[in-house]
């Protein structure tokens, strides 16, 4: 599955939005949120958001973001969606998103630092065989005969790289009993919100990220 929803997406996205909405119906109205994911698929990119036509279709965030990171990541895309539908295509990161990014209460930063993300790549790790400094590529580096410059050792293969399963950051830094204890509320949830559809779906969600998954919509 490659798109998750997510409640606290749509209310971080709905709370930053809120205090430019006057703002942005001045200049025309009719703008809406766009339905907001985590995408499983996303390894090295923060966020994105994705239009046609100046409407914006959705907008991704990367599950591996660490908490503190996630919300810069939606005024980013935030700021892009609405410029998308103001101005339409003009640059991505010039003066109209940088007008937006101040309005939204954030610096106009481009590019993202969360260098944890790379890590993520999928891509095979090389060792130099005369002094040992190991790269990460997604390149087979072989065929090109690559040397390492710092001491013109030859590139050898040493892991081919695989990708980390999606938010496994995220599960393993939960104790084990926070984990069960969690479980157990959910379920107890989950038997309340029988027939409301939306609201079992997300504790289903959630419960499937603690990696409850085993019967549970044949159990209730
Ligand atoms: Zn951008
Ligand atoms: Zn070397």
């Amino acid at each position: 599955m490659a798109l998750v929803r997510d409640r606290g997406l749509v209310r971080m996205l709905e709370r930053r939005y809120t205090p430019v909405k006057p703002l942005v119906d001045e200049m025309r109205r009719g703008y809406e949120l766009p339905a907001i994911f985590y995408s499983t698929r996303h390894k090295m990119k923060a966020g994105v958001c994705y239009s046609i036509g100046g409407r914006t279709i959705r907008l991704t965030i990367n599950p591996h973001l660490k908490p503190e990171h996630i919300e810069p990541v939606i005024i980013h895309e935030l700021a892009h969606s609405i410029v998308q539908y103001l101005h339409g295509n003009v640059q991505s990161h010039g003066r109209e998103w940088r007008h937006w990014m101040y309005k939204l209460g954030q610096n106009p930063k481009a590019r993202h630092d969360f260098f944890y993300l790379y890590e993520l790549r999928k891509g095979d790790w090389y060792a130099c065989e005369r002094c040992g400094h190991r790269v990460k590529t997604r390149r087979p580096l072989e065929e090109r005969g690559a040397w390492h410059r710092g001491c013109r050792g030859l590139f050898r293969l040493v892991e081919a790289g695989k990708d980390l399963p999606p938010r496994k950051a995220a599960l393993d830094v939960m104790p084990a009993s926070d984990k069960s204890a969690k479980i157990k509320e959910l379920l107890g949830q989950l038997k309340q919100a029988q027939g409301m559809k939306a609201e079992s779906r997300n504790i289903r969600r959630q419960l499937r990220m603690l990696g409850h998954t085993g019967g549970l919509r044949h159990s209730l």
